[in-house]
Formats: structure tokens, C-alpha cells, sequence
């Protein structure tokens, strides 16, 4: 009941206390908590709905407090691992089985997807996701019901404590008041050719990112080209298999798959992993031996497999970090959306630093070979150069989120004579910081190091 929250604030282990009230439904659905929140999972009280229509059940009405304890009718650490490991997605009562989610007509495109051009294939995609509109939770192009979800919690368990701020482990290291890092998945021969000029440009701003490489079928992998990546402070990691959309097709065929791809990550020293188009089984990622993954969005609506983990902060998927994908891809804007524009990456970028969030992009070589695509890929440095310089965003790889975030994770807060430090290892980059109440909202201080 307390471990999502304790985990994710690194807050002193007695300032929650929940309980259940009553006993869980045998039959999840979605409700709320509060206006605006929406959950999926099992409660004690109300109705829950399959779909989210109409007016949802609000289950805030039944919080109830005794003491210090919060009674609550549901178990939040099950709600929370439902939303991050999408299980509201896959529970979901199937309506008409969309095209492409029929395994025959996907194995078709895949097969014919060598011979079409941009052109095609992005009118296919848009009759495929046309529907992507209509979809109402989670909340496109932005969802971060989980942290709502555990900001709701602690303001519940503040007030039934008469505590007006609690004391935490600050998100990011170094006083940074947001992170952000950029990702290029290399699809095809043009994108691998184009990888030289795009560390340029990543380097014309001073960005580091890191490059997704296939290591087979797509293009010859040489070492020279590796090397290159490595040599200039960019980030190497596995992508996919041989990229043919069937890599979690089938349990066995995976597990195979998942050898080679273990062995390549090895051999390229890649310490992360991203999945072909996104598809992803989060309860077989046991058998990927890397310390982090970023394939799975949180809002899926523009892409083949629909869901999204509702979160804009890392994550443990088992022994694996996730590092989910939290703005909108350059082919989904430029191609599904049609919009030839940062605008929406602006939007996406101010609302998720607002919340001290985690800002990650997904940039194709590929797709920005193109001049007009480029000068929108250039705007959208800029624009993160000038949110590190002005807003103190930290741009980084991602294995220094995943490296950090490891740390984090270990860190306590210690009461020290009148007031509080945080202890462990990784310390000397972590800040203290508050959650302080302002009516039924929180607001984060950042403490300044002694
Ligand atoms: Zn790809």
C-alpha cells in the first residue's frame, strides 16, 4: 500500500500510512480519484466502468481518516504497476479489432513496408490510427496520471498528519529543475549515412544523444561507425532485433530473439535497450539483460500498439529501468499529425518541465535527412539549449538518467538534530527538498547545498 509513494518521493518511511478499506472488487475498471484523475485496477466502493465514458465512479469521496491513517478504497501501489505495465490497455474489452491489430494484415504491411515509400506508408498509418482522436485516456499528447495519482496521495496523507511539508529526495541531481534527453533510432542505410551530420548538428547546441542501432537485416553495423559514435561522447544502444515488428509475437521466438539481442548489447556496450515501432510485453522484459529500456511511451496513440504508461518519470519494470518516451516522435508529428511545426513540441516540452518531469525525444537520422523536417529538428535544439542554459534542465544521456535514478532510488532522508539530510551513496549530487501544502496542491523547494 505505501511502497509506490515511498519509492517515488524518497520521503521518510513513517510520513504514509494506507489501509485498505473493505474488500477489492474481482472486477477492475476504470473510476476516478478527484476531477481529474483517472484510475484502472480493483476498488472496494462504487462502480467501475470497462470503458472510460460517461461520468466515472469518484472514489475520493470514500477516503476516509483515522489518525494518522489514510483509508483508501483501493490498494495504490496496484493501481500505479496497472497504469505503468498497461494492463488497463490489455484487460480492456475489445471492441471491433482495429486493422492493424490483426497479426495477418501487420505481417503483410511489415512485409511490403521495404517497398513503400514515405508517401504510401504514411497514408496507410493514418487510416490505420484514424480513430486516435477519440481515444480518451490515457490524456494525448500528455499523461501523467501516475504522478498526479502519488501527488494526490501525499497531500491526503499530509493533511490527515497536520503536516504542512515533508521532507524528500529532490527528483534530479544537482539542483537541476527537470530533465531532459534526446534519442535517434537508426532505421535504414539513409539514416545510418546521415548519423555524421547529425551529431553535428547535436554538437552545433552542444546535445549529446544517444543512437539506437539494428543490428541485423537493416544495414551493415561496421566498427568504424560505432566507434565514431563512441568516440564523440554519443550513446550506443540495441534497437530491436531486425526491426520486423514480430520481435513479441511469440513467447518462445522472443526468448531466442533476446539472446542474440543480449549478445549485441555486449558486443556494442550498450547499456540500453529500445524495441522496434515501440512494440513491447513489459512482463517479458526479464529476459533482456540491460539496465534500462525506453519502449514504452507514455501515451501510445499515434503508435501500432496502443496503452502508454501514464508517467513522465523513470521507472523500475523488475531489475530494468524504464525511461519512457514522453513527447510526440518527429514521423508521428511530421507524418500522422501533419504538422510541420515545433509547436507541439514546445507545448509538450513546457507542460512536463511545469511538473519537474522527464522530457525524452525520439528523432530518426531517417526522417530528418529531409531539409524542411531538419530546420524544425533545429528549432527544437535550440529551444532545449535555451531551456538548459535559462531553466536548468539537466540534458542527458540516458544512461546517466538511468545511473542516477538507480542511485536515487537508494537514497534516504535522515532527521539530523532540528532538521534533515539525505544519506547513502550518490549523495553529494542529491538535494534535499520539501513538498509543501498549499490548499490541496503540493509545491516543491529545492534545497541549496551546505
Ligand atoms: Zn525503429
Amino acid at each position: 500500500m505505501n511502497q509506490a509513494i515511498r519509492d517515488y518521493f524518497r520521503c521518510p518511511e513513517d510520513v504514509v500510512d494506507f489501509q485498505l478499506a473493505g474488500k477489492l472488487s474481482a472486477d477492475p475498471g476504470y473510476f476516478r480519484f478527484g476531477p481529474e484523475t483517472i484510475c484502472y485496477g480493483d476498488s472496494s466502493s462504487g462502480v467501475r466502468r470497462k470503458q472510460v465514458m460517461g461520468a466515472l465512479y469518484d472514489a475520493l469521496n470514500d477516503v476516509t481518516t483515522d489518525g494518522g491513517t489514510v483509508h483508501l478504497p483501493f490498494d495504490p501501489d496496484e493501481i500505479i504497476e496497472t497504469l505503468r505495465r498497461e494492463h488497463y490497455w490489455t484487460h480492456r474489452q475489445r471492441g471491433p479489432t482495429r486493422l492493424g491489430e490483426r497479426p495477418a494484415v501487420w505481417n503483410l504491411y511489415y512485409h511490403l513496408r521495404p517497398f513503400l515509400s514515405v508517401s504510401v506508408r504514411k497514408h496507410l498509418q493514418r487510416a490505420h490510427l484514424s480513430d486516435w482522436k477519440e481515444i480518451r485516456f490515457p490524456k494525448w499528447p500528455l499523461d501523467r496520471t501516475v504522478e498526479d495519482l502519488l501527488e494526490r496521495l501525499l497531500v491526503l496523507s499530509m493533511k490527515a498528519r497536520g503536516m504542512h511539508r515533508v521532507p524528500f529526495v529532490w527528483f534530479w541531481p544537482d539542483g537541476a529543475t527537470n530533465c531532459a534527453l534526446m534519442t535517434h533510432d537508426v532505421e535504414d542505410l539513409a539514416g545510418r549515412d546521415f548519423c555524421s551530420q547529425l551529431m553535428d548538428l547535436d554538437d552545433s547546441v552542444g546535445i549529446k544523444a544517444s543512437f539506437q542501432i539494428v543490428p541485423e537485416e537493416r544495414y551493415p553495423v561496421s566498427d568504424t561507425f560505432l566507434e565514431e559514435i563512441r568516440v564523440r561522447g554519443f550513446e550506443i544502444n540495441v534497437h530491436d532485433l531486425n526491426h520486423d515488428g514480430r520481435l513479441f509475437a511469440d513467447y518462445g521466438q522472443f526468448l531466442r530473439r533476446a539472446e542474440r539481442i543480449n549478445a549485441y548489447g555486449r558486443e556494442y556496450g550498450a547499456l540500453g535497450f529500445r524495441s522496434g515501432a515501440l512494440y513491447r510485453n513489459q512482463a517479458w522484459y526479464g529476459a533482456l539483460e540491460f539496465s534500462y529500456d525506453m519502449s514504452v511511451p507514455s501515451v501510445a496513440h499515434l503508435d501500432p500498439q496502443r496503452g502508454g504508461c501514464c508517467s513522465q518519470m523513470p521507472f523500475f519494470i523488475g531489475k530494468i529501468l524504464e525511461l519512457p518516451l514522453t513527447t510526440i516522435q518527429d514521423y508521428s508529428l511530421f507524418h500522422i499529425v501533419n504538422d510541420y511545426s515545433a509547436d507541439l513540441w514546445k507545448q509538450q516540452i513546457d507542460a512536463i518541465t511545469d511538473k519537474h518531469g522527464l522530457v525524452s525525444f525520439l528523432v530518426h537520422p531517417d526522417y530528418i535527412v529531409d531539409k524542411r523536417a531538419r530546420a524544425i529538428y533545429q528549432v527544437l535544439l535550440e529551444r532545449l539549449a535555451w531551456m538548459r542554459d535559462e531553466r536548468k534542465t539537466w540534458i542527458a544521456l540516458p544512461r546517466e538518467v538511468d545511473r542516477w535514478w538507480r542511485e536515487r532510488s537508494k537514497l534516504e532522508v535522515v532527521s539530523d538534530g532540528g532538521g534533515w539530510r539525505v544519506e547513502g551513496k550518490g549523495k553529494e549530487r542529491a538535494r534535499l527538498a520539501f513538498a509543501v501544502l498549499v490548499g490541496d496542491k503540493l509545491a516543491f523547494t529545492i534545497e541549496e547545498p551546505n
